[in-house]
């Protein structure tokens, strides 16, 4: 085997990143750019160095730093900051949330695989063709399960963007005796979080909302309760074990407090997400909106071109410069079947037509012009082939 090439100094050669060819970035739900003040809060405590559980000088500066954004991630969603335990990420803290469930557990149809597929025996409650959570089917659910232990319905969908009556599901499994638990990710900084005061459990993750990714929290209203999944060293009061990311930790501290304080913003960034869906329904009356009848994130559109399948508007939207995504992102870049509006009753080969289009703080109405312009070229070059063939 050829020995690996060394520069002068230094290691092996790094392969060099692929330029980036994104200028109009509408795929905030697949994760948030970070915030600049991000950057610098983890590169600074990354080259600080120190392990917070050390308890020399430099350990105990880590600490400080990770204690402060407990604090902010807590305040993010109203709870104390003993009630946050820092993951890898929100699919780990889906997975620890539905670890807790010693009994039967009930999942909403259109729940984030890191939930959906965390216990294999859960029972879905099916959803409204809005995509809202049939609450009757829950009651009904709930009082056939002489023992259900857990319930689990996220606040807001990723690929339809639609709210989830979550208070009053809270409600539902409380006065069952079960659990429940809230996938939180998608809302802080889109949407007000009041209805998370509800839930026993809530799970956050760092990349959705500007900080960095492989964070995240679970949330955990009565933390003494919580049995650990991950086990060995004592950290996180011996709720997760392993070195805390001290870092990415500070970048998603900065981040809570960041978003906290801009949802008043999302108001004009609704108006462009309308303004978006309004032009493209002018252009082609067959263009479906998912979720339209129910109410949304405010940045989040699933979108519908009949006839076109989303493979091919992905590829046109990114020769266009322009990100946007099909199903969920988070399947190593394949396009799966979108299970989220078939649970909708959506019919296979028209799901197979649907783009989710999200919007960021920063989204311009230019950008928005250009992303109708691609939609509308594309439109009709697929309507003339369709009348040459
Ligand atoms: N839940 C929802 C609703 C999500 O959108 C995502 C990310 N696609 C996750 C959980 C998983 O989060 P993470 O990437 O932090 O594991």
């Amino acid at each position: 085997m050829a020995p690996p090439k060394f520069k002068a100094r230094g290691g092996p050669r790094a392969p060099r990143p692929e330029r980036p060819m994104t200028e109009v970035y509408l795929d905030h739900n697949a994760t948030q750019p970070p915030w600049p003040a991000v950057v610098r809060a983890v590169v600074e405590t990354l080259a600080s160095g120190g392990n917070p559980s050390s308890v020399h000088g430099r350990g105990r500066a880590a600490r400080q730093v990770v204690e402060a954004a407990r604090a902010r991630v807590a305040a993010l969603v109203g709870a104390a900051p003993e009630a946050v335990v820092f993951t890898a990420g929100a699919t780990e803290a889906n997975s620890l949330a539905l670890y807790q469930a010693a009994g039967p557990v009930l999942v909403s149809a259109v729940e984030h695989p890191s939930v959906a597929r965390a216990r294999a025996d859960a029972t879905l409650v099916p959803v409204d063709a809005e995509g809202r959570l049939d609450l009757g089917a829950l009651a009904r659910l709930l009082a056939a399960d002489p023992r259900p232990a857990l319930v689990s319905v996220m606040l807001a969908n990723n690929e339809t963007g639609v709210v989830q009556p979550v208070a009053a599901a809270a409600g539902l499994a409380h006065e069952a005796g079960a659990l429940f638990h809230c996938d939180a990710v998608q809302g802080p900084g889109r949407i007000a979080l009041d209805a998370l005061a509800a839930a026993d459990l809530v799970s956050l993750s760092a990349h959705k909302i500007g900080g960095p990714p492989g964070v995240g929290a679970l949330i955990a209203r009565t933390p003494a309760l919580l049995r650990p999944q991950i086990r060995g060293g004592g950290q996180e009061r011996g709720l997760r074990a392993g070195t805390e990311n001290a870092a990415g930790i500070a970048g998603f501290g900065v981040a809570a407090g960041i978003v906290a304080h801009r949802l008043a913003e999302m108001a004009a960034v609704a108006r462009r997400r309308d303004r978006m869906e309004a032009l493209i329904r002018s252009l082609d009356p067959d263009a479906v909106v998912f979720g339209a009848g129910a109410a949304r994130l405010p940045n989040t559109s699933s979108i519908a071109m009949p006839g076109v399948a989303a493979e091919i508007q992905l590829v046109h939207f990114d020769l266009a410069g322009i990100a946007v995504s099909a199903g969920a992102a988070c399947s190593s870049g394949r396009i799966e079947a979108p299970s989220v509006l078939l649970a909708m009753g959506v019919p296979d080969g028209l799901a197979r037509t649907a783009i989710r289009v999200s919007l960021g703080l920063d989204t311009t109405d230019a950008e928005i012009d250009r992303f109708v312009a691609a939609w509308a070229a594309l439109r009709d070059r697929t309507r003339a082939r369709r009348c040459r063939a």
